[in-house]
């Protein structure tokens, strides 16, 4: 973890903690809490989003609230700073839950989203331009020659997805999440965070989750809802996210980090990554940034 990383964690949780005690709804904290992040070029989200192998970036983004179950995503969205926007957007002023591709990023644009600037890129001889086809063989052989030495999951790895979860005086707990995906993707590949019960879910039932780590396994043990499916039958946050996390690890070899908010306060962060740079603020309004969980 950074410095820089550390302070605008910080200052999130900070902001946060401020507008909660506003009476703000905890839909609210969680995407402004995203922007801050999106916006800092610190993380792997927004600004700082990860390239797809063709160069450009295509970020994913989902938002929900556990009162009455809404959700809104994006997927595959191009050249907004602050995707969990248009989530939150596609929850609030349409009848969808997700938004795809180029339909998302002009879906951003009729709201007037901020557009990211594009970075100049300095002048290199120019490679001899491929054919679609050609193109898309030469990034498939990259990709499957990191598959093959059993790298993929230690690549997907890198900078961090950022996610925020936040329970509100009415008792309604929020959840939410903004990512580049991974290393080494295809165009195209789209990771868990924009999948409602795989990357975030919130239920006042059951508590708010927010998952970082490697989306494809993440996505195949649906874990958002698997772990909202024990808190509800009574597990605390702890030990739900740690059996979940360990069934990712032995039945698929995944690796993923979680946190976890339940109605009545308790919370725990776990990940079964080496790390995972991450903080939380209670009641005294002393946040505590690490980057490491036990
Ligand atoms: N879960 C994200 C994805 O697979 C990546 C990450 O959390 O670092 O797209």
């Amino acid at each position: 973890m950074t410095v820089a990383q550390a302070a605008c964690l910080e200052s999130a949780l900070a902001d946060g903690h401020r507008l909660l005690m506003t009476g703000a709804p905890a839909l609210s904290v969680v995407e402004a809490a995203i922007r801050l992040l999106e916006d800092s070029g610190l993380f792997n989200a927004g600004r700082g989003a990860n390239r797809q192998l063709d160069g450009v970036r295509r970020m994913d983004a989902s938002i929900m609230e556990g009162c009455r179950l809404r959700a809104g995503a994006v997927a595959s969205i191009e050249g907004i700073v602050h995707p969990i926007t248009a989530a939150r957007l596609v929850m609030e002023k349409t009848a969808h839950v997700l938004l795809v591709g180029q339909s998302a990023s002009r879906f951003a644009d009729y709201f007037g989203l901020v557009r990211a600037t594009r970075a100049k890129r300095a002048s290199r001889p120019r490679s001899p331009q491929l054919t679609p086809r050609a193109g898309l063989s030469r990034m498939l052989r990259l990709h499957q020659a990191i598959m093959r030495t059993g790298r993929i999951r230690a690549r997907s790895l890198g900078k961090e997805t950022v996610g925020s979860v936040a329970l509100d005086l009415a008792g309604t707990v929020a959840a939410g999440a903004s990512t580049g995906g991974v290393d080494v993707m295809l165009p195209g590949r789209v990771g868990d965070t924009p999948l409602i019960g795989c990357g975030v879910y919130a239920d006042n039932e059951a508590g708010a989750v927010s998952m970082t780590g490697w989306g494809e396994s993440i996505i195949r043990v649906a874990v958002a809802k698997e772990i909202s499916d024990l808190l509800a039958s009574g597990l605390s946050p702890v030990r739900s996210a740690n059996r979940v996390l360990r069934k990712v690890v032995d039945r698929i070899s995944g690796a993923a980090g979680v946190l976890v908010l339940s109605p009545d306060g308790r919370f725990a962060i776990r990940h079964s990554t080496p790390h995972m740079v991450a903080g939380s603020i209670g009641w005294d309004g002393r946040p505590v940034v690490r980057g490491r969980f036990a």
